[in-house]
């Protein structure tokens, strides 16, 4: 069978794209089975895992830790560190292994994500209880973030397969033909945040294209990737198309991009390194043939907006949500409020009632608990910092206090009456931090959204049909919701990515999302 021919057939065999359903937690087996996966996640603390470089194993003395940041004495992982030199012999590994793998029909690519995301599934409680401990993710944001990875091995394995479908009309006497080819070596580096769904996104988007990686997984959850790796192995796929090289990015990173026979690099994370990352990808390098495409995801300062017409505790829950969800460390988190005049004071109102009801701090690995630890201690240092210029910037709805507790735990704060343009108005935190901010209307409120360097997500609450038209059209950001939280994205059915100082609107988990993992080749065959 033409290649063509077996893509169709693979297609119609696997069927239409389904979303995978989240866990829930309230059925008694379901909270039985992931207390037994939070247990054996433990007991396999502290392990060492190597660097994967063209299949061969290879343990550096220098070491990267991982520890628990709710209990920052817990060594979670011990990984292997790699400098220039063996992030130089990761690319040309991944070069060696292009040769045959972007060769490989679509159909036998597609096939092994599908693979995955079978293992992925049974695997899915453990994979879910390393981001509890490595990342301080609680049971439902880490669930939805095995999901998502889940949701696009399958997708993306079916848009390789519409990929070769593709047609192109024909001119008489000729075969006209369009092929979606890989570029080459790619470089994908994502963030710790979403340090499944995100790594897992990229990678496989880069690998079911016909590329082959180097994966750098971020330095403070490598234990999710590796277990992300082993998935990879174990589903069959050859070696060297996916290096694993755990590193500082200051160090691996920064060779990975500059290096000649890189053809691309994803990344998702700070505005600040992706801007880099774009400024050294575009530096032409002696002996390099092309030019070098990057696609970066970065930061956000989104905005949810809720005029007098809308359902205000809807409003209000989901404002809490969209801020305090993973303690705010998305990129998608709702950090700003923005609220008309004449609903203001009942819905500040509502918006604290609902912080003490939902915001209940403590160990992510308790079900109960909502809010677990932010990342790190730098990140636990930044957020501290800021609430300190809120201080300053913003009347104290909410939180605030210094907990006293082992662990990077920051107690939700809530800042009122903040000026658009204040810091704390205009800067990622990232962190468990929300302001709000009053205008005298709606229109106003939408400009004030629009009012930051980012375009990432928003959110507008409102029961008026005309307005909702006019914020359709106006309210700037790659991914808009109307009267829902603006966190959650779906594959398939939210496609992913953000305009502006956000990135370069990749759209992950979109139909268009593989494009950039290849270029497409145009034949045009004269007949006999
Ligand atoms: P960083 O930018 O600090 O790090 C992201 C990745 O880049 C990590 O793997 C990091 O490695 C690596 N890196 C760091 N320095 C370099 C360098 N010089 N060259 C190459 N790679 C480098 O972001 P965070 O991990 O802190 O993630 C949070 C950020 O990600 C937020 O700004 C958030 O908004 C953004 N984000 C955006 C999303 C989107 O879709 N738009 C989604 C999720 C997050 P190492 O860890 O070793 O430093």
């Amino acid at each position: 069978m033409e290649d063509r021919q077996k893509a169709q057939a693979m297609l119609e065999r696997v069927g239409e794209f389904k979303s995978e359903p989240l866990t829930n937690f309230s059925v008694p087996e379901n909270a039985a089975a992931f207390e037994a996966a939070l247990a054996k996640v433990r007991g396999q603390f502290g392990e060492k895992h190597p660097l994967v470089i063209g299949g061969e194993e290879i343990w550096t003395e220098a070491t990267l830790v991982t520890t628990n940041p709710a209990h920052p004495d817990q060594v979670v992982g011990i990984f292997s560190k790699a400098d220039g030199e063996l992030a130089k012999q990761a690319v040309e590994a991944a070069e060696a292994a292009f040769a045959t793998w972007s060769r490989t029909p679509a159909t036998e690519r597609a096939e092994i994500l599908l693979r995955a995301a079978a293992l992925m599934r049974e695997r899915r409680h453990e994979l879910s209880a390393w981001m509890v401990y490595e990342v301080g993710k609680n049971w439902v944001e880490a669930d939805a973030d095995t999901v998502e990875a889940i949701d696009f091995l399958e997708y993306y394995a079916r848009q390789m397969l519409k990929l070769e479908l593709v047609e192109v009309y024909q001119t008489p006497g000729e075969l006209d033909t369009l092929h979606y080819i890989p570029l080459g070596v790619g470089v994908v580096i994502p963030p710790w945040n979403f340090p499944l769904a995100i790594t897992v996104g990229m990678s496989s988007a880069a690998i079911v294209a016909g590329n082959a990686i180097v994966l750098k997984p971020a330095s403070d959850s490598p234990a999710i990737a590796w277990a992300y790796f082993r998935i990879l192995q174990d589903a069959g796929l050859p070696k060297g198309v996916c290096n694993f090289l755990s590193g500082p990015g200051a160090i691996a990173g920064e060779v990975l991009v500059d290096h000649p026979k890189t053809r691309f690099i994803a990344f998702t994370g700070s505005k600040e390194v992706g801007l880099r990352i774009n400024e050294r990808a575009a530096r032409p390098q002696p002996g390099q043939r092309w030019i070098k495409r990057t696609i970066l995801e970065m930061g956000g300062k989104d905005a949810v907006v809720v005029d007098e017409t809308a359902d205000l505790d809807a409003a209000a829950r989901d404002i809490i949500l969209s801020a305090f969800g993973f303690q705010g460390q998305k990129c998608s988190a709702g950090s700003r409020a923005i609220i008309v005049d004449k609903v203001y004071d009942a819905l500040l109102e509502k918006v604290a009632e609902q912080a003490r009801k939902i915001l209940v701090i403590g160990d992510p690995d308790k079900r109960e608990h909502y809010t677990g630890p932010v990342v790190s201690k730098s990140q636990f240092r930044t957020v501290t910092e800021y609430i300190e210029i809120g201080k300053q910037e913003g009347r104290l709805l909410y939180g605030g206090k210094v907990l006293d507790r082992d662990g990077y735990f920051i107690e939700p704060t809530i800042f009122a009456d903040v000026a658009p343009d204040a810091r704390i108005a205009q800067e990622e935190i990232f962190g468990p931090v929300l302001t709000i901010s009053k205008t005298a209307d709606w229109k106003e409120a939408i400009d004030i959204a629009n009012g930051t360097e980012f375009g990432l997500t928003g959110a507008y609450y409102s029961a008026d049909p005309e307005r909702i038209a006019y914020a359709k059209q106006e309210f700037h950001v790659g991914n808009l919701y109307i009267n829902r939280k603006c966190t959650g994205a779906l594959v398939g059915i939210h496609p992913f990515g953000g305009f502006n100082m956000s990135g370069t609107d990749s759209k992950a988990g979109g139909p268009d999302y593989l494009l950039l993992f290849t270029q497409a080749k145009s034949i045009g065959q004269k007949l006999p």
